[in-house]
């Protein structure tokens, strides 16, 4: 299984920019955290290059994760925009490069071929996708032969994903969960909540240790906040039970917080 090796807690940031971004990844870096999430479309990469570049820990010991924006999967562009986020990230390679999005209007193969040139080329050590449905997956997998990580995806206890987590699983890649924490609209649901008082720990934990607890899933939550950033990492410590597992899956359902214009259909 691909990602075997990947932190079941990483570090998202998205929507954080500036001196505070370079500062939250200073912290996740100090506190632990050895996964960190970018993506050209965050505006941040340059600032978590500078996080990177100033902490105490080694680059090899980092993995680090940037994606391609959808307007640049065209062969020349892949080349080109990757170059740039190598620029801003201040490194010579990534750890993992990623389709942000699919794109329908650019052949797949393309994209991904030239994404293969560049793992041959040692600009990353993996290659993989995001938001990518069970349609994307067959044809990336199948007919193009994609030597892919994993699918980066909406993932948290009020979205279900079983069909995609099994498909992830028969490949043997990993399932990467963004907006693990329903991008906070988790963080005071009362049913985790309660789940989470009877161990000790926040709504957010219960959330991330379910994600946790499972085979082939990594999870990369956010947060702004050294006490966040700690908590959501504080999460290998209880064990959730048959019955915390019971309630958990009465949330589940299709509460996807991610629907831009440009996403795909999520029943293909
Ligand atoms: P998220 O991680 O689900 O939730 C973040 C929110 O939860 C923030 O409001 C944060 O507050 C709050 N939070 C975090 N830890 C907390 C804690 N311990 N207690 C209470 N509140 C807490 O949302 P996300 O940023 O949407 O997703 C995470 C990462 O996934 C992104 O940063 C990005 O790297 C990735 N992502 C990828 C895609 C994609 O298309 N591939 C899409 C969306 C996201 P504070 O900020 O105040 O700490």
């Amino acid at each position: 299984m691909k990602g075997q090796r990947l932190p079941k807690i990483g570090f998202g940031t998205s929507q954080i920019t500036g001196r505070a971004c370079t500062d939250i990844v200073k912290t996740a870096l100090s506190v632990g955290y050895r996964h960190i999430d970018t993506a050209q479309a965050y505006g941040n990469e340059d600032q978590v290059g500078r996080a990177i570049a100033q902490s105490n820990v080694k680059r090899e010991d980092i993995f680090l994760t940037t994606k391609v924006w959808r307007s640049s999967l065209d062969r020349k562009g892949v080349a080109r925009s990757t170059a740039e986020s190598l620029d801003r990230l201040g490194t010579g390679y990534v750890d993992l490069l990623l389709v942000h999005w699919p794109n329908d209007s650019v052949p797949m193969g393309e994209t991904l071929a030239a994404f293969a040139e560049l793992k041959a080329a040692g600009k990353t050590r993996h290659i993989g996708v995001s938001n990518y449905t069970m349609r994307h997956l067959e044809e990336a997998v199948e007919t193009h032969k994609a030597d892919l990580f994993c699918d980066q995806l909406e993932y948290h206890p009020q979205l279900d994903q079983t069909a995609l987590l099994g498909a992830l699983r028969g490949y043997g890649l990993a399932l990467v969960a963004y907006s693990p924490l329903g991008r906070g609209r988790l963080v005071k649901n009362p049913v985790l909540a309660a789940i989470g008082k009877k161990h000790g720990k926040t709504a957010s934990q219960v959330a991330l240790a379910w994600l946790a607890r499972q085979g082939g899933v990594a999870a990369i939550p956010k947060a702004s906040s050294e006490a966040h950033c700690r908590a959501n990492l504080e999460v290998f410590d209880f064990a959730l039970d048959e019955d915390d597992l019971a309630r958990i899956a009465t949330l589940n359902g299709k509460s996807r917080v991610w629907l831009p214009s440009w996403g795909p259909n999520w029943d293909d």
